[in-house]
């Protein structure tokens, strides 16, 4: 079986779907192709569901002081912020024009003490990111935190899957069980092998997440691209009247969140953490109370990020042409995912050119 397509998508993942909607919107005629059984199944199934631009500094450069930052990092930062920003207002569109609109009650970040938190607000200061630094007893449970007035959160699961119908209505192809095996350059574009069989396409975009490097390297071409594993647990909603926090929490030691979703608390994140326990552990330390009310968790999960060298997605064409790459969002698929997937349809349709975030191989 063989079929023609003008764009095919691997991934159906936060990255792919929104990239397959700005293209679709442009009028492109696209495949979306996933080896597992549905969209968001795979590091966008489970995560802390925060629309935060304020988090926009690679998270390895986080552990710097704000004189240490290297010019580097804080380069990659700022133009991964105003990505953000753009992302979250075309985010909050299309949330809403589904039904459920992002909470936009903003974001903490809990510190050690009062002066790391001081020093956390001078580093978003130079991301030109508002934040102020608070202590209540019950929003930041007791602890110095930054708060963050313009981050927003949302379930990115259940809009994912309200995205994937969406685009399936409106003309997307979506070949599910579909896992590109083997991936070559054919006659004026692409042939990929799938269990479903063989596609070609004259466009070929790589969304695959953490396998992104797996695919492109079928083609010759290596991408630097770092798989960091997070976490995640779902509790019930207390029922005994417990006050829930009004948006999510960030712990900046762990890298996690607390987050309250219309159906479940999670506790998430973790920067190299494959085992959920150990965030349960942490936010047990932080807030006792509340934590140990939730009582036993009803899911646990796993999954890496893709995560470039210095925070920065790579939203790129490369060194073969109509071969496009739009991957390594780290801990910022969610945020940017609205604004990733217009700018590299903007690329490949030639609206604009922007090297802001270009690969080189
Ligand atoms: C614990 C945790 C918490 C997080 N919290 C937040 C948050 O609060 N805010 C935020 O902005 N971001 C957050 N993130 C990051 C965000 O979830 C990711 O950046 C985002 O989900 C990445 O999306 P993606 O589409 O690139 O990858 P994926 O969702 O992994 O999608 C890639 C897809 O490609 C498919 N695929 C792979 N190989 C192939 C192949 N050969 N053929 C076909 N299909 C293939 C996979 O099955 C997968 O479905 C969090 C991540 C984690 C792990």
């Amino acid at each position: 079986m063989s079929d023609q397509h003008d764009i095919i998508i691997i991934g159906a993942g936060l990255i792919g779907l929104c990239t397959a909607d700005a293209l679709l919107e442009r009028g492109a005629k696209v495949t979306v192709i996933e080896a597992r059984p549905g969209p968001c199944e795979g590091t966008s199934f489970s995560n802390s569901g925060m629309i935060h631009p304020s988090q926009a500094l690679s998270w390895d450069s986080d552990k710097l002081t704000a004189s240490a930052l290297s010019r580097e990092a804080l380069a990659a930062g700022y133009v991964t912020a105003r990505l953000a920003e753009r992302s979250q207002s075309r985010l909050a569109q299309k949330i809403s024009s589904f039904g459920f609109p992002p909470r936009t009650a903003g974001c903490f970040q809990l510190h050690a003490d009062f002066d790391s938190a001081r020093a956390a607000q001078a580093r978003y200061q130079k991301l030109g990111i508002q934040t102020d630094v608070r202590i209540d007893p019950d929003l930041t449970f007791g602890l110095a935190a930054c708060f963050f007035p313009n981050d927003t959160s949302g379930n990115a699961r259940k809009f994912g899957c309200a995205l994937a119908d969406d685009l399936a209505r409106r003309g997307v192809a979506f070949k599910y069980e579909a896992k590109a095996q083997d991936i070559r350059r054919a006659q004026d574009g692409f042939a990929v092998s799938t269990a479903k069989g063989i596609l070609h396409s004259e466009h070929l975009v790589v969304a695959a997440g953490s396998a992104s490097p797996a695919c492109l390297a079928r083609l010759g071409v290596r991408l630097n691209l770092s798989s960091v594993a997070g976490a995640a647990m779902d509790f019930t909603l207390p029922e005994d009247g417990t006050a829930l926090p009004a948006c999510p929490i960030m712990d900046a030691q762990s890298r996690s969140a607390l987050t309250v979703f219309d159906s479940h608390v999670r506790i998430s994140g973790g920067w190299h953490v494959t085992d959920p326990k150990t965030l349960l552990r942490r936010w047990r330390d932080i807030a006792p109370d509340f934590v140990n009310g939730l009582g036993a968790p009803i899911s646990e999960w796993t999954a890496t990020r893709p995560v470039s060298p210095v925070g920065r997605p790579y939203i790129s064409g490369t060194s073969i042409p109509k071969l496009w790459i739009n991957t390594g969002h780290g801990h910022m698929g969610w945020t940017l995912c609205a604004g990733s997937g217009e700018l590299l349809a903007r690329l490949i349709l030639k609206e604009a050119e922007d090297n802001r975030f270009t690969f080189a191989g």
